[in-house]
């Protein structure tokens, strides 16, 4: 797409430019930002990729996303074998979860 193009819909969107356009949907999926942008998501993935932005922000790691987990202790999934064992939560909710997923398996109840 023409950059002029890209400035065009980023007009339509309510931004100036399609730089800043991308700039502030970076917090937004692909999917998101597409449809706040009215394009598809693959363009989104272009755009953010020539600029640099966005990429690691919007997709956050396994491992960042389990530390959000443990940080937020209204999360459903305390108390649960999954947050202890995958998520590596160690509050009691979890820990209980998972003596007990332990105990049950080794009397196979
Ligand atoms: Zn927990």
């Amino acid at each position: 797409m023409p950059r002029h193009d890209r400035d065009e819909v980023a007009r339509r969107a309510g931004y100036a430019t399609w730089q800043e356009a991308v700039g502030a949907t970076a917090h937004l999926g692909q999917q998101e930002a597409g449809r706040a942008l009215g394009v598809s998501h693959p363009t989104i993935r272009t755009w953010r990729a020539e600029l640099g932005v966005g990429v690691a922000a919007a997709r956050p790691s396994a491992q960042q996303r389990a530390a959000a987990f443990r940080a937020d202790p209204g999360d459903q999934r305390h108390g649960s074998a999954n947050g202890y064992r995958n998520l590596g939560c160690r509050c009691e909710a979890c820990t209980r979860a998972w003596t007990d997923y332990q105990r049950s398996r080794r009397t196979g109840g």
